[in-house]
């Protein structure tokens, strides 16, 4: 998803959000298949297939009860949270049972009713279109595959998920595979439940492939296509996981991967960036010029972030998951908006930003919660499942981060920065986690009391979490001895979010630079004067080019309007108070410290 500065997932289309509310309405009550066992998952992708942009998937089991057998596809990925509905890819579906034709029919749109006829071993197979560039998806190029488990691997309607599974890719001489499953013979691999399957995504081809170690364990990184990140953009790019993760592991304590695997495809038809994360890889799909740009690292900190946060420790509406339903929560401002303050913490942390760089990022999450209109965070969250169109969409990304910043500050001003949310974060994985749960309102709450020392935060979750009250900003920052200035700054005057075809305008201010040039919502920026804007930290780079430029001097906006490419002449305004942030040279000794142990991870 994507939001201001930070891009995590593309949005879908149209077409999706409308079998997202068809999906959403339908609930059914499930049949529960016949029980099978020994299954084992066979993908084929070669060179015809390829060609073709498709997939072969088999299924073949054993079956150990009797009634007809009820085999279901996901209609979401876990952390794309809209509905899919995979089975709409599925072509030429076919089913023998110990050699024979058997005889199949749809039990609902997303599951196949075969009746096993006294056959023992069945084998199901179809072919699959791997046509759509997306995170969550499957999408083949002539030498490339990406798929999720969850587009493929189809399971028992109502059957427990806990079930191992095996899963054999068939592809050319000299094509690669790589995914997190756990390597168990040549393109074989295993994994020990549903869950665990349909979370390792897999790369199948040619591309680009090596490993590093970091904090003790191997990190690999897939790229596709061959050369798109080489020479020194690769060297950056391992440069930035080497400093983002260690200050991650220094949160929980532990790499909780056997290994880690960054599998980033860049694409010229795909105008953004995004990742999708799992318990041990992440998706990254980005447009080329994203490679090397400064939100990289950032993209990178949040998804690897995700491993421990929403990967492990998850609210329990999403515990475990399920795949034939939205699983809608309101805590996706912990899931999503404090993995995103973890991101800036650990770039500032590790050094890929420093000291300025967290105050930029900070403040712009700032401006764009100051100027969308008040939801609270437990409204945003759940909302997200129906991509509301009123401009709150995404709000727990910036919001939820700020929030975790001010829980953060609270925390470390009442334990006289003893204790932080690097504690609560820690505590809430080793206790709710690793105790086999989702964690819940009373088990967040009393870990951040606990954390600050038994005070309450009933207060701060009335106001602005369930509430939807304007945050404190001048009282808390001062405990951190920082603080919120206000300056005449360029303002270009847009908001945006990336979708997969680039960067889309959602609003515009009146006065400002962009309605000056005649920009209207809908349309994609292209370039702002001569910044080209491939992510939403554009902004950053338009106010340092502008800053000392003079208002009402001439300024270009290039936008994609339907189908052409517009040049719009406009004219550059300054906003009066611009919200910015910096260190305040009057903080207190205990607010330095806390400043610095925000800034720093130390005590
Ligand atoms: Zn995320």
């Amino acid at each position: 998803m994507s939001r201001i500065g930070i891009i995590q997932r593309s949005v879908p289309t149209i077409g999706l959000l409308c079998a997202a509310l068809s999906g959403g309405a339908q609930a059914p009550a499930r049949a529960t298949s016949a029980e099978i066992r020994d299954i084992r998952y066979e993908v084929t992708f070669d060179a015809s297939l390829a060609a073709r942009r498709s997939v072969k998937v088999s299924t073949t089991f054993s079956v150990a009860g009797s009634g007809p057998v009820l085999l279901s596809l996901p209609e979401w990925t876990p952390g794309a949270y809209e509905i899919s509905n995979f089975a709409r890819w599925v072509d030429d579906f076919a089913v023998k049972g110990d050699g024979r034709d058997l005889t199949w029919s749809k039990q609902d749109y997303d599951t196949w009713r075969v009746e096993a006829a006294g056959a023992k071993s069945i084998t199901v197979s179809f072919t699959y279109t791997a046509d759509t560039l997306d995170n969550a998806m499957a999408w083949a190029r002539r030498d490339f595959l990406l798929f999720n488990g969850t587009n493929l691997f189809l399971y028992p309607e109502g059957r427990p998920l806990t079930f191992g599974a095996r899963v054999t890719v068939h592809t050319e001489q000299g094509w690669r595979v790589v995914t997190g499953m756990h390597a168990n013979g040549e393109n074989s691999y295993e994994a020990s439940s549903y869950h665990d399957l349909v979370d390792m995504p897999f790369f199948v081809g040619r591309f680009d492939f090596d490993s590093a170690q970091i904090s003790g364990k191997w990190v690999r990184y897939a790229t596709y296509p061959q050369g798109a990140v080489s020479g020194a953009a690769r060297l950056t790019a391992w440069d930035q996981l080497k400093r983002v993760i260690p200050p991650e592991v220094a949160v929980f304590g532990e790499a909780p991967w056997e290994n880690y695997t960054v599998m980033q495809i860049a694409d010229s038809s795909y105008q953004g960036a995004s990742g999708l994360e799992h318990q041990s890889s992440h998706v990254d799909v980005v447009t080329p010029a994203a490679i090397g740009s400064p939100f990289q690292p950032s993209l990178y900190a949040h998804e690897i972030f995700h491993a421990w946060n929403v990967k492990r420790l998850r609210p329990q509406d999403m515990w475990p998951y399920a795949y034939d339903h939205a699983q809608p929560t309101p805590w996706l401002w912990v899931s999503e908006g404090i993995t995103d303050y973890y991101a800036d913490l650990a770039e500032v942390r590790g050094g890929v930003i420093d000291e300025k760089g967290f105050y930029t990022a900070t403040a712009a999450k700032m401006r764009e919660v100051a100027d969308t209109k008040p939801v609270s965070l437990d409204d945003a969250s759940i909302d997200t499942w129906i991509h509301p169109v009123d401009g709150t969409q995404y709000t727990y990304y910036p919001k939820g981060s700020l929030a975790g910043f001010m829980l953060d500050i609270m925390i470390r001003d009442a334990s006289d920065n003893r204790q932080s949310l690097d504690d609560v974060m820690r505590e809430l994985y080793m206790t709710v986690y690793k105790g086999g749960r989702g964690f819940t309102g009373p088990d967040w709450w009393s870990a951040v009391s606990k954390a600050g020392g038994g005070r309450s935060f009933a207060d701060f979750a009335s106001r602005y979490v369930e509430g939807r009250e304007a945050y404190p900003w001048d009282r808390v920052l001062a405990l951190a001895g920082m603080r919120a200035t206000r300056q005449n700054a360029p303002r270009l005057g847009v908001y945006t979010f990336v979708d997969s075809s680039g960067v889309l305008v959602t609003k515009i201010e009146e006065g400002s630079s962009a309605a000056a040039a005649g920009v209207r919502e809908g349309d994609y920026l292209l370039a702002v004067g001569d910044i080209p804007v491939t992510d939403e930290q554009f902004g950053e780079h338009f106010r340092a080019k502008f800053g000392a430029a003079a208002e009402g001097s001439p300024l270009a906006v290039r936008v994609r309007r339907g189908g052409s490419t517009l040049t719009l002449t406009g004219k550059l305004r300054f906003a009066p108070a611009e919200l910015l942030l910096d260190a305040d040279p009057k903080a207190s000794a205990k607010a330095v410290r806390i400043r610095n142990g925000i800034l720093k991870g130390a005590r």
